[in-house]
């Protein structure tokens, strides 16, 4: 019988002292050593024998990755050693970024997110991410060490499919940015999961609305949606509808109809197709029409 688990194999541990030696390494490494930062979906994978490198360079000691701060013009900067209790907790993020700080506490448990952190759960790239719609939302940015030096990525340019990213060999992540949110903005994460706690989304839903005189109807939403497609992503339709016709009941109901209509998720255990699309439908329902009682008021 073939083990689902075949345990951790030997590894190299490597904390490199700086960016350029940390690129350089893996780079000089592909497909052998990978970076990391909390580890949890890391050793999960090397446990089940899914990756087959052979060393984790740990870049928790890497200029940047411990940055968290708030700046009134740039924003949030997020480093990649940051904990998401740590972000969740933080008051800046709490008064600035508050949907991110619900969605960073929808993950696992309080002991999870000790060690995950926002970076990891972005560059794991995995449709289910709950963390990364609101970071998608707001406008995220990452910040990239490669082996020609720093250049900079929006996170709606990231994702290739599960897993995959336009990373490449020796990028380290080393910060995320979000720019201060639009005036009179709310926003909230919708996580559906099979329990209240500690599971992964059936369906995630990320909203943000605010006033503003460039749409027809006064107002631009965004909505981000988890584990109904290959990749994290925006539902375009669905925020359009929100952004041409006057906000009614009915529209929003239009709007949560087109974030069903343009998603392609999958049967899996958590849930089927069929489901996960109706569930997409009503939480957006019901997250456009919170947000939109409190920005309306
Ligand atoms: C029991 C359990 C429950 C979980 N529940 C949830 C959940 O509810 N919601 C959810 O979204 N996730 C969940 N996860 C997944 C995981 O905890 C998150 O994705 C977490 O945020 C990953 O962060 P990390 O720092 O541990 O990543 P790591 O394991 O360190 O890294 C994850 C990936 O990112 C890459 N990486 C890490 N840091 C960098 C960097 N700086 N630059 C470039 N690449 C990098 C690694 O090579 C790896 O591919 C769960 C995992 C477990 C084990």
């Amino acid at each position: 019988m073939i083990n689902p688990h075949p345990g951790l194999p030997e590894l190299e541990y490597l904390k490199p002292a700086s960016l350029e030696e940390a690129s350089k390494f893996l780079a000089d490494h592909a497909g052998e050593a990978r970076p990391f930062s909390g580890g949890t979906d890391s050793l999960v994978r090397l446990r089940d024998g899914v990756w087959k490198v052979n060393t984790l360079v740990d870049v928790k000691r890497l200029d940047g990755t411990h940055e968290l701060s708030f700046d009134p013009k740039k924003g949030l900067t997020i480093g990649a050693a940051v904990t998401m209790n740590k972000v969740a907790a933080h008051p800046d993020v709490l008064k600035h970024y508050p949907v991110l700080a619900e969605a960073a506490k929808s993950v696992a448990s309080y002991q999870l997110r000790n060690r995950a952190t926002i970076i990891g759960n972005i560059c794991n790239a995995s449709p289910a991410g709950d963390s990364i719609g609101a970071c998608m939302i707001l406008d995220g940015v990452l910040n990239v060490h490669g082996v020609n030096g720093f250049y900079a990525i929006p996170l709606s340019n990231f994702f290739l499919g599960p897993g995959k990213t336009v990373l490449k060999p020796g990028d380290i992540v080393v910060s995320i940015t979000l720019p201060v949110p639009p005036k009179g903005f709310a926003g909230t994460y919708k996580k559906l999961g099979r329990n209240t706690i500690g599971d992964l989304s059936i369906v995630g839903v990320a909203v943000l609305g605010y006033p503003t005189g460039e749409t027809k109807s006064g107002y631009r939403f965004r909505i981000a949606l988890a584990s109904v497609a290959p990749t994290p992503y925006e539902s375009l339709k669905a925020e359009a509808v929100l952004a041409e016709k006057s906000i009614t009941a009915d529209t929003i109901a239009e709007a949560a109809l087109a974030a069903m209509d343009s998603v392609t998720p999958i049967d899996d255990v958590r849930g089927s197709a069929r489901y996960r699309k109706f569930m997409v439908r009503n939480l957006t329902r019901e997250a456009v029409t919170e947000i939109w009682k409190k920005i309306s008021k």
